[in-house]
């Protein structure tokens, strides 16, 4: 299975000159690397998606959504549906981000009912769980993750969970630089893979592509990635930078 590279480019590319030099860096980079063990996914600003779409040559990357509503159409303003990111040629939707979490209010409840249009919508959802260093200091990570996991898929139909995607987000390692160690992260992969035996079967386990972010940077991409036997990352800030994004990349791809 290849490992999926995400990049999260949140708010930022603020104009469209941003957004070209953005792009023909990032065709530039990817020209000529081997990446054929690696799944590389942008998820631009929803603004941006068409665009980024547009650039794609043979599936060279993929793209996704940093967000969506949970409803398909009508009087929302403001808002777009997982069907209309679908119906432009994304693939990803990032759901239950620590940063929506926080500042919008985005509970367990909201990330249920996301990941199911998501779901229904065609697409992959990325679904970010993470304990905050609070609850790391006071021991409650692996009850945070539990629930999380619990109730965010809640309503998922069975035939479909295998398709979601966990991305094992810190929040504390999240826009640090402070990250866990290996033996810390692989300990959360083994959790997330005993939730997912314990509630739908070994087999759904074994398929369930669990992921990393939180300052992954080329320096540290094994310690975060390969040395705890992750599925790929989850990148913030470095995915700004396609040159720095894709030796991420590269770094994975070599070590598979
Ligand atoms: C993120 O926001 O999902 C993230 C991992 O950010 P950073 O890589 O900047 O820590």
């Amino acid at each position: 299975m290849q490992k999926l590279i995400i990049g999260n480019l949140k708010m930022n590319l603020l104009t469209i000159v941003e957004r070209e030099r953005y792009l023909e860096s990032l065709k530039k980079e990817l020209k000529g690397k081997d990446l054929a063990d690696c799944k590389i996914v942008l998820c631009p600003p929803a603004l941006h998606l068409e665009s980024f779409i547009g650039e794609i040559e043979n599936n060279d990357f993929a793209v996704g959504a940093q967000n969506v509503f949970s409803e398909e159409r009508g009087s929302f303003t403001g808002e777009i549906s997982a069907l209309m990111v679908k119906n432009i040629g994304s693939e990803y939707v990032i759901v239950g981000h620590s940063e929506r979490r926080k500042y919008f209010n985005e509970t367990d409840e909201v990330v249920k009912v996301k990941i199911n249009s998501v779901l229904t919508a065609g697409l992959t959802p990325i679904c970010c769980v993470g304990e905050t260093l609070e609850q790391r200091h006071d021991g409650k990570t692996t009850d945070i993750i539990i629930s999380q996991i619990h109730e965010g898929l809640a309503d998922v139909p069975i035939s479909k969970i295998a398709s979601v995607v966990i991305a094992y987000e810190p929040v504390w390692a999240v826009g640090s630089d402070t990250v866990p160690t290996s033996d810390e992260i692989m300990e959360v992969r083994i959790l997330i893979k005993k939730i997912f035996a314990d509630t739908f079967g070994q087999p759904v386990a074994e398929k369930i592509r669990i992921l990393y972010g939180g300052s992954v940077k080329a320096a540290t991409a094994k310690q975060l990635c390969i040395d705890p036997g992750m599925d790929g990352v989850l990148v913030g800030r470095e995915s700004l930078i396609p040159m720095e994004f894709l030796k991420i990349a590269e770094i994975i791809n070599q070590n598979i």
